[in-house]
């Protein structure tokens, strides 16, 4: 460990002391801790990049997509597209933020559509079903939609929900690495 505080790197110490350069690295980085990085689906407790919600980005996640997004399923990853007028610059820089902070290392997609009338931000994760599970055959209009209970939850938590008290703080609904077992 001296050595580590010396600065030298993994493969120097491993040389200089002869202990294998995995062990060297464990040292330096403990298997706990690397464990402790790695996010899980607040879904499906599946392996993932990070996922953060509070209650109001989910909300507004969640409105974005029943109104204007859809969910396709690749092979083994999923992509939300949300369509969204050109005029309206502000609304496509803030979905786009949105989309940033909720899923800080998916890369977030802008790309021009019907002649440049329109924008399509999307993303892509394989546990957008678990986040949205109202997907499914035919359009949403035509289909009824349930929130499932948790997602209810979630939604009244934000400020435009029907049962915020007045003056009442948003709450903050970290769902990194917990269960969203609101259920
Ligand atoms: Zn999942």
């Amino acid at each position: 460990m001296a050595l580590v505080g010396q600065g030298l790197n993994d493969c120097e110490i491993a040389r200089r002391t002869g202990i294998p350069r995995s062990t060297v690295r464990d040292w330096r980085r403990p298997a706990y801790q690397r464990k402790a990085h790695r996010a899980v689906c607040p879904r499906c407790r599946r392996a993932t990049k990070p996922i953060r919600f509070t209650a109001e980005d989910y909300a507004e996640l969640l409105g974005l997509y029943l109104g204007d997004g859809c969910i396709s399923a690749g092979a083994r990853t999923a992509r939300l597209r949300i369509a969204l007028d050109a005029k309206y610059t502000s609304i496509i820089e803030d979905t786009t933020a949105l989309l940033e902070r909720s899923f800080p290392e998916n890369l977030v997609g802008l790309v021009e559509v019907h002649g440049g009338t329109m924008y399509f931000v999307s993303l892509y994760s394989s546990h957008l079903k678990c986040l949205f599970p109202q997907e499914g055959q035919g359009k949403k209009h035509e289909r009824r939609i349930t929130l499932e209970h948790w997602q209810r939850c979630l939604v009244e938590q934000a400020p435009w929900g029907q049962e915020r008290r007045a003056n009442a703080r948003p709450r903050r609904a970290e769902v990194l690495n917990e269960p969203l077992n609101l259920d």
